[in-house]
């Protein structure tokens, strides 16, 4: 019998056909986008004038909807689904676990007069809240099985949406997760608090400059990288199917060096499947407009148009649920791991964020004289100043067992947060920094590009190069936190971005006031005179040089920025008094919630590495060593006829190759017995963060020890014992 590598080889080809089922549809964007949202136009064409008002109203200012309000958008989003064939409905929240929750249940419900008939129906409470077992979601503490309840509440600022599957139809209502006692216990209620702080404080600094200016929001525009691979290999790779990661696996002779696949042409399974997956989600809303090959062979990229934050946060998370759903239809698998595969690029999920008045004006960008607009200075400094005195903070809202592979290894971005401006605006600074705001505008100097061919047509350039290395660099009109994992659910990065830039700001206008109310200055001086201080105490976050070089690690050390490797030391910076300090001032968190997410955080790290262990030493048994053994059953059959033949010297060669595979077998056993007691050592500690920190420095190290044996044994023996699929086979057959 074939081995099962062989067997998923030979179900690829069939996968591949699964191509032709795609509809050929071809259909403009703008006749789709949106059909499955209850936007403004299915509002207005379901709701009443006054509701729809009312409803808007809330959306756009936050006002609060009554009950009467309520009972009729039910109404009316009830119909809307109906008309759609929708029997089902759902709050749709984002409990602790990283992932999304849902629980259907029927529009329709029987009549209690025994008829047996029945009516559909949405009330207004039903819309407004449900309530879930609490104690059944990592809760970090705070709910236990004996005070479970829970209650998630409808978010009217994230549109309900239908998701058709292909057997069914839900309307989904994006939701937040409360306890019975008003904590949270998911990631977009923090986030949606910090979010309202941002866009209170923007506003009043704003108004400096503007006093029209009513509201402010965020913006945000992710870009998610991920992996494809063929699904028949993927279900022979026990470690990608449990932990989403290749734990073996010798490099392949040929990975990313001849940078061939960055922007290459796009394989047409992987555009099938690709285009199916767009047409879903802009039928949801979600403005995917960008695709392309990423750098590593395998890896692509999509990136939607940005939105307001919290709706753009949603709209990423049914972006990953439906990458996944999609792909298996086309016999492919999504890997959202930040390093699904050792020796070649990883994944991210840049996070561009922004601000935006509510006269469209974003407050990030420079125009045309940076020099002399105070503005745009006053929210740049600010956000820089922010980034320096909680980096150690923002690190730890990335920080997970995933993303060390990416931040606490040699790989974009790593582990010490700074912040890239960019040559032109390093000097602005130096320049603001020393003699206040430049009055006299420049015209600017817009450098063309001329390439000397004339059929070529000359172009602008961009006033900065690019940083690729920096996990915080500032890109022409936004910044773009690049540091963010790509299986990671935004809202916990981006919950602390907004807190301490709001918290920054409100500072900022304090000390503004103070010295204008003290009557010692003017308020234009004030500001330049505050944020002369403010580049002064920060200048040592900015750093635009390569952020992947040795020197730098060396260089941030004497700047005394954190570098926190792993997560359980990344995670401290959470817990901190200075932090605990921010979120309880602000509202965000109180400290019993903080204390909360760290503890689910930290067992989550346990729980993610432990399952790798088991992993490791399941594989290395049922397949890696198996595989050592088969070879050298092979190799003695060969030694006994070589040397019965009396070809000694032949015989002995392969002697010495069994003793090889036998030296890395035994290794292999030793290695992972001594990981197992490091891994009962480490549950005996006092509590979850020693635990957490023993596992990352004494049952981690390990992995790649193991590893190392078993990738030199995968290069030794007969490709035909080989059971797991290789990397060129992963990465390469499709
Ligand atoms: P890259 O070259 O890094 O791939 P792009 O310049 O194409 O980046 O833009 C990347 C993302 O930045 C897109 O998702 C885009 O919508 C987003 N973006 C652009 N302007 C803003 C903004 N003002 N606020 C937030 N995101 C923005
Ligand atoms: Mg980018």
């Amino acid at each position: 019998m074939t081995n099962i590598r062989y067997q998923a080889l030979e179900k690829v080809k069939t996968n591949a056909l699964k191509n032709g089922e795609l509809k050929k549809e071809q259909k403009k964007i703008s006749e789709t986008f949106g059909q499955n949202v209850f936007n403004v136009s299915a509002m207005k064409e379901y709701l009443s004038e006054n509701t729809f008002l009312d409803l808007l109203s809330a959306i756009k200012h936050g006002s609060k909807i009554d009950f009467k309000t309520s009972e009729n958008v039910a109404k009316g989003m009830k119909k809307w689904a109906m008309d759609k064939g929708v029997t089902h409905f759902t709050h749709w929240f984002q409990p602790l676990t990283g992932s999304t929750a849902e629980k259907h249940d029927a529009f329709y419900k029987p009549s209690m007069n025994g008829d047996g008939q029945g009516v559909e129906s949405l009330s207004g409470s039903e819309l407004i809240q449900r309530e879930p077992d609490a104690s059944s979601f990592p809760s970090g503490g705070l709910r236990n099985t004996a005070e479970a309840r829970g209650y998630t509440i409808w978010d009217p600022s994230s549109p309900a949406f239908v998701l058709e599957t292909e057997t069914g139809k839900t309307l989904y209502i994006p939701s937040v997760f409360v306890s019975w006692t008003g904590e949270s216990l998911d990631t977009k209620t923090p986030l949606l608090k910090s979010d309202e702080l941002l866009n209170n404080a923007a506003t009043a600094v704003c108004r400096y400059f503007d006093s029209t200016v009513h509201h402010v929001v965020t913006t945000l525009g992710w870009e998610q990288e991920y992996f494809i691979v063929d699904e028949s290999l993927y279900t022979a790779r026990p470690d990608l199917v449990l932990t989403g990661r290749t734990l073996f696996g010798s490099a392949s002779a040929k990975g990313q060096q001849l940078e061939d696949h960055y922007f290459a042409s796009i394989p047409e399974r992987v555009h099938a499947y690709i285009i199916d997956f767009e047409r879903e989600a802009l039928k949801l809303g979600i403005p995917v407009l960008t695709r392309h090959n990423e750098v590593a062979p395998g890896q692509y990229e999509c990136a939607p148009m940005f939105e307001e934050l919290n709706v753009s946060v949603d709209h990423n998370l049914l972006v990953m649920d439906l990458m996944e759903r999609v792909a298996k239809r086309h016999g492919l698998r999504i890997l959202l791991h930040e390093k699904p595969f050792a020796g070649i690029n990883g994944s991210g999920k840049h996070n561009n964020w922004s601000m935006a008045t509510d006269k469209g004006k974003n407050l990030l960008s420079p125009g045309s004289d940076p020099a002399t607009n105070l503005q745009f200075l006053t929210f740049f400094i600010n956000i820089i100043k922010a980034i320096h005195s909680y980096e150690e903070l923002l690190r730890a809202g990335i920080a997970t067992p995933g993303n060390d592979h990416r931040l606490g290894a040699n790989e974009a971005p790593p582990a010490i947060i700074s912040v890239f401006t960019g040559k032109q605006i390093e000097e602005i600074l130096k320049k603001f920094k020393k003699s206040g705001l430049t009055k006299e505008s420049k015209k600017a100097e817009h450098k063309m590009l001329d390439l000397n061919i004339p059929k070529i047509p000359s172009i602008l350039v961009d006033a900065t190069d690019r940083n690729r290395t920096s996990p915080f660099p500032f890109t022409g009109n936004k910044f773009e936190f690049r540091a963010v994992g790509s299986s990671a659910n935004c809202a916990p990065a981006l919950t602390i971005l907004n807190t301490i830039v709001a918290h920054q700001l409100i500072e900022f206008k304090s000390a503004v006031d103070k010295l204008v109310s003290g009557g010692k200055k003017k308020r234009e001086d004030a500001i330049v005179s505050v944020l002369q201080k403010y580049i002064t105490e920060s200048e040592n976050i900015i750093f635009n040089g390569n952020n992947y070089s040795e020197e730098w690690e060396k260089e941030a050390k004497k700047r005394g920025l954190s570098n926190n490797k792993q997560t359980p030391e990344a995670l401290k910076a959470f817990v901190s008094d200075k932090a605990i300090k921010l979120f309880e001032a602000h509202k965000i968190f109180s400290k019993r919630e903080v204390h909360a997410r760290y503890h689910i955080l930290l067992e989550n790290y346990i729980k993610v590495v432990e399952i790798e262990a088991l992993m490791i030493g399941e594989l290395s048994n049922t397949h890696i060593i198996p595989a050592g053994y088969d070879y050298v059953h092979k190799l003695g059959e060969n030694y006994d006829n070589l040397k019965e033949t009396g070809l000694t010297n032949h015989a002995n060669s392969i002697k010495k190759q069994v003793d090889e595979i036998c030296t890395r077998i035994n290794s292999i056993k030793t290695d992972v017995e001594k990981m197992n007691v490091e891994l009962a050592k480490a549950h005996k500690k006092h509590n979850a963060a020693e635990t957490a920190q023993a596992i990352a420095q004494h049952v981690k190290p390990y992995f790649t020890t193991i590893r190392n044996h078993a990738d030199d044994l995968e290069q030794m023996v007969d490709d035909h014992v080989w059971r797991l699929p290789k990397y060129r086979e992963l990465l390469f057959v499709r």
